[in-house]
């Protein structure tokens, strides 16, 4: 995987064939994700910079198709002028990108969905976007409540139990599933 450009505006990216995006409140796991899922430490470090975090960062995979970072929602302290134009960053992104062929929302599977992460579900629902719930942190809930965690992570997104992804950046669970799906959903 490879770092391409950031931009903070949609018409500002080179055109891609087909795209899967990343979303998801800040702190949900989203660069480790990414770090994990392209096997190199220096891209979580790419979409780490700062001011990057705030811009949509594309990415190309080395076998075809690319990847969009985008920030995360949620940051609360900031001021609504800014939120704003986040959001209407993400929206603008989401609803004229050619080729985005799925959006993957990042919720924490340690705390469940949040607010806005039920609001950005029903957004995209709203707008027929396709999408797919990974949940983050897989190795934070003890073995013993992860049966029980999924059902609720899954009830929460109004989804079915097996249409959860679960994984973990840390201990690399789910990510090679991921992947595989990322590659499918690529074409
Ligand atoms: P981002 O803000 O969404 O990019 O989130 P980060 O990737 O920076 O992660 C936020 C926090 O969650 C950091 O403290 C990470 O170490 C932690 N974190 C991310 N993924 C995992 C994981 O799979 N397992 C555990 N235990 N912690 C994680």
């Amino acid at each position: 995987m490879t770092f391409v450009i950031s931009g903070d505006h949609v018409d500002k990216l080179p055109p891609t064939e087909a795209e899967v995006a990343i979303v998801g409140r800040s702190n949900v796991g989203k660069s480790s994700l990414v770090n994990a899922l392209s096997g190199r430490r220096k891209l979580a470090h790419v979409s780490n910079t700062p001011g990057r975090t705030r811009l949509l960062n594309l990415f190309r995979l080395d076998e075809g198709g690319s990847m969009m970072d985008l920030p995360g929602y949620g940051y609360a302290a900031a001021p609504k002028h800014m939120r704003d134009k986040w959001g209407a960053m993400i929206e603008g992104y989401l609803l004229e990108r050619e080729g985005l062929e799925m959006v993957v929302v990042l919720v924490d599977g340690e705390i469940g969905p949040t607010k806005l992460d039920v609001q950005m579900l029903e957004w995209l629902r709203s707008h027929d976007l396709p999408h797919t719930v990974v949940a983050t942190k897989h190795d934070k809930v003890k073995s013993s409540k992860r049966s029980k965690r999924k059902q609720e992570l899954a009830e929460g997104c109004q989804l079915d139990v097996g249409d959860v992804v679960w994984v973990s950046a840390h201990k690399g669970v789910g990510i090679d599933r991921l992947r595989g799906l990322i590659l499918r959903w690529l074409g």
